[in-house]
């Protein structure tokens, strides 16, 4: 790349540009067989920002983006770097009524969204003042994609600095609000060079690549990784167990969820022999079993890697790459992250061992969200320590516990209990796939403790055997007071347990 000539520097792209390697190498490889290498991510983006230009972007606006998985959507990205936009990508999920409300508080310059979904589309963006509404397609299609094939591949990149805007990424957002993180050049380019070192990412690896990348996961952890280390992503659209297997002769890594794992453990052909090629496979989004880890294990001979990270801060804490990945763990704080377990009340740290606030500082850290001052102050400590809202310990080895988001906590008859540990007791009897246990309205405790199972389908365990087994187990408490057994736990595409649908459905259960 002819980086001499750069007048400008858009601070992330920079340092992408700065360790491409050769115009000919795959950046990714698409599973409809089309191949972006890094001769076309350097072209690709400079046309995408040309056109982003021509409709009117300048740098801090920004451009809001709802398609499906494409080679092209992460060109867009790379496109809103060079130009200074923010990039705002949106779950494929959304309704139009969701979509209404980011764009309304987000006010981007161009809505991006799925020629399929334009008709439906085009009102809301307009309603909310959205001038400029385009489309692209996973097939090379769309009026961007169009307007792209026309754009000079040279681009004059924007001068965005470390501080500078690169996404803002909503939450999930289960209760209230969606809120806007606000993520700047410096917070991605410090995690994805610290994920390089920490996981010995080079331009030998290989990823299979098959999550969303409307989210922090698989845009910046996966993405930004590869493409500073100069590697190839192997794109699939989805979890798609079949082709994980195809590839993973070819693949040197893989970065999933945990349904990721436990799917593909339900294979025959999962062995050592299938897997041997592949140096790594790594977790996260959501708490992996330490079932699932041994299991794991047991059929490949690899010890998954764990890792804890959210949409506020990129990621803070691994297992290591050399050394114990110990199940059921998170590990430890990665080069240049600060983390911490404090009285969530209090904000004062606690001693190894006990449960509390987990707290994180770095350069990794958002800016804030967008236009909410005051939550971003009520989430920050005064010393720069970012309140995550997860519950978890240290152990005495120095590696984090996760135990469940704060908010998921039971209070019963003014007694904390961590759904985890009621959850890793009845996870452990014979017939449990898994469970969740949650905190439903009771006239008498304010809370009663309440289990959601999922067992096997041969399993005849009922409510009466889980009680009475969790009984010289759990402190009386602890116990719950109702078993319920289901088919499935709701989940959402990053494999979390929506335990606010769990809430919603069973809130009447001890209303007489
Ligand atoms: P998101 O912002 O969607 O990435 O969600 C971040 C949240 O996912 C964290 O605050 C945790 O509650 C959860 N999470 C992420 N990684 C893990 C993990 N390895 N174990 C347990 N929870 C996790």
């Amino acid at each position: 790349m002819p980086q001499g000539l750069r007048a400008m520097t858009a601070y992330l792209y920079d340092l992408f540009a700065r360790n491409m390697p050769a115009a000919g190498k795959a950046f990714i490889e698409n599973h409809d067989g089309r191949i972006i290498n890094f001769g076309d991510v350097e072209t690709g983006s400079a046309r995408l920002a040309n056109v982003l230009v021509s409709l009117g972007v300048v740098p801090g606006d920004r451009v809001a983006v709802q398609v499906e998985k494409s080679p092209e959507a992460i060109l867009l990205y790379l496109a809103c770097l060079r130009a200074g936009a923010v990039f705002l990508p949106l779950n494929t999920a959304y309704t139009p009524v969701e979509i209404a409300y980011f764009l309304g508080d987000a006010e981007p310059r161009v809505f991006v969204c799925d020629p399929a979904t334009k008709d439906k589309l085009t009102s809301v963006a307009q309603q909310a003042g959205v001038s400029a509404i385009e489309t692209l397609g996973v097939a090379a299609d769309g009026t961007l994609y169009e307007r792209m094939q026309a754009a000079s591949t040279t681009f004059e990149d924007a001068n965005c600095s470390v501080d500078d805007l690169a996404a803002i990424l909503y939450t999930s957002g289960t209760t209230g609000r969606s809120k806007g993180a606000m993520l700047s050049h410096g917070n991605l380019a410090s995690n994805a060079q610290t994920l390089i070192k920490a996981w010995g990412f080079s331009d030998k690896d290989v990823l299979i690549h098959a999550l969303p990348i409307y989210h922090t996961h698989g845009l910046f952890v996966a993405t930004n990784v590869l493409l500073m280390a100069g590697g190839t992503m192997l794109f699939l659209p989805k979890l798609d167990p079949d082709a994980i297997m195809r590839l993973m002769p070819r693949a040197t890594t893989m970065m999933g969820v945990p349904t990721f794992y436990t799917r593909l453990l339900q294979r025959s052909d999962l062995t050592p022999e299938a897997t041997k090629h592949m140096r790594l496979f790594i977790s996260g989004s959501a708490p992996l079993l330490a079932e699932t880890h041994r299991e794991w294990r047991a059929k490949t001979n690899h010890a998954i890697l764990e890792r804890y990270g959210m949409t506020e801060t990129n990621m803070n804490i691994s297992n290591p790459y050399d050394g114990d990945r110990i199940a059921g763990t998170v590990g430890m704080p990665l080069p240049g992250v600060e983390a911490r377990v404090t009285d969530p009340d209090a904000g004062t740290p606690l001693p190894d061992g006990e449960i509390g606030m987990i707290e994180i500082r770095g350069p990794n850290v958002f800016k804030g969200y967008w236009r909410m001052p005051e939550k971003t102050a009520a989430e920050f400590r005064a010393d720069g320590f970012f309140i995550t809202g997860d519950l978890g310990k240290r152990d005495e080895r120095g590696y984090y516990h996760i135990v469940g988001r704060g908010k998921d906590l039971v209070i019963t008859g003014g007694f904390n209990v961590y759904p985890k540990e009621v959850e890793d007791e009845i996870d452990a009897m014979p017939g449990v796939i898994e469970s969740a246990v949650i905190g439903v309205a009771h006239a008498d405790f304010g809370e009663g403790v309440t289990a959601v199972v999922v067992k096997d389908k041969a399993s005849s365990l009922d409510e009466k055997t889980v009680l009475a087994n969790l009984n010289d187990r759990l402190a009386k408490f602890k116990q719950p007071k109702r078993v319920i057994f289901v088919d499935d736990l709701p989940r959402n595409t990053m494999g979390k347990v929506q335990k606010n649908v769990l809430r919603d459905t069973y809130q009447d259960l001890y209303k007489a």
